[in-house]
């Protein structure tokens, strides 16, 4: 039988629409009709599997899933025998310790014999014994964030993106415990044939991955400046320069990444550079 590297994604949630997103993006084909528990992908060696998030990490330790994509978050919290094999660079959000905006928080000893409510158990027992802090653990699965309100606890430790969700509970975030973001896990020491189909995998989303984070960026500039501007854009390997049928002016393709794309646009412009043109990038393989 051919071998069929199994990927175990969210089924409904926060996490589910950018990892069909990756994988599409990473040239696998396949329909996610709803309600359904798999696809197979029809152009690569892919099954993808349709799970609850919090059920993943065991999955994949029982090697029902070769592979998995959960929020880091979920991914400490099992503490199941799963391989860190990418960060994901999406659902980016924060594990925090909240409590009621009328209290005036002193830092850390706050929390010394609190009641704190959360579905992060484990995480939150590691944090509190970093800092030495003796505090009683409620653990709830869901809607934590009432959990003060209604007198069930001191103090609550879940996720935050925009904070939102906590002032309309008169919540205030006053520790960070954990930043997070979507991994993906697999299996240790995956079979070879599996090993060879993840590194693919792993490699065509380092591609779609550089190319989010980079632009392809086009310029007119004077031939004196080209110099000055290669070293501020020196592209993949470098820039390639066509001449204007203008006399004295050139044409400057480069890459650009997007972290310092404005910095670097003030600077081609002092240069001389004019008609820049900045173009975003499919797939970016160095
Ligand atoms: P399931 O039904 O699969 O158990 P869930 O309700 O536990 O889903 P979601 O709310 O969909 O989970 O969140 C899934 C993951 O998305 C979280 O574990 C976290 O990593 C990430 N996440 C949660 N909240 C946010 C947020 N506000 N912004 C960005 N990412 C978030
Ligand atoms: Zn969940």
């Amino acid at each position: 039988m051919n071998t069929v590297l199994r990927i175990a994604i969210q089924k409904s949630g926060r996490l589910q629409e950018d990892s069909l997103k990756l994988l599409k993006e990473s040239g696998l084909h396949f329909s996610n009709g709803r309600d359904q528990l798999k696809a197979q992908a029809r152009n690569f060696p892919v099954e993808i599997l349709f799970l609850r998030d919090d059920d993943i990490p065991q999955y994949v330790e029982d090697k029902v899933a070769d592979v998995g994509i959960v929020g880091e978050n979920v991914w400490i919290e099992k503490q199941k025998d799963n391989e860190l094999v990418k960060r994901l660079d999406f659902a980016k959000c924060r594990l925090s310790i909240a409590i009621p905006r009328s209290e005036n928080y002193t830092g850390l000893s706050f929390l010394s014999g609190k009641n704190i409510a959360t579905s992060y158990p484990v995480i939150v027992k590691q944090f509190l014994k970093k800092n030495n802090i003796e505090a009683g653990i409620h653990e709830i699965s869901g809607s934590v964030e009432i959990a003060p309100g209604i007198g069930l606890a001191d103090a609550i430790c879940d996720l935050v993106s925009t904070g939102s969700t906590l002032l309309s509970n008169g919540l205030k975030e006053v520790e960070v415990v954990l930043q997070s973001e979507a991994v993906m896990i697999a299996t240790p020491k995956l079979e070879a044939e599996k090993k060879k189909l993840l590194d693919q995998l792993l490699f065509r989303i380092q591609a779609v991955q550089s190319a989010k984070n980079n632009k392809y960026i086009l310029l007119n500039c004077p031939n004196e400046a080209i110099a000055k501007i290669t070293s501020v854009i020196p592209g993949m390997k470098s820039p390639t320069i066509m001449p204007l049928s203008r006399p004295g002016w050139s044409s400057l393709h480069s890459v650009v990444d997007e972290n310092d794309f404005w910095e670097k646009i003030d600077q081609l412009k002092s240069f001389g550079a004019e008609g820049i043109l900045v173009i975003p990038i499919e797939k970016m393989i160095a």
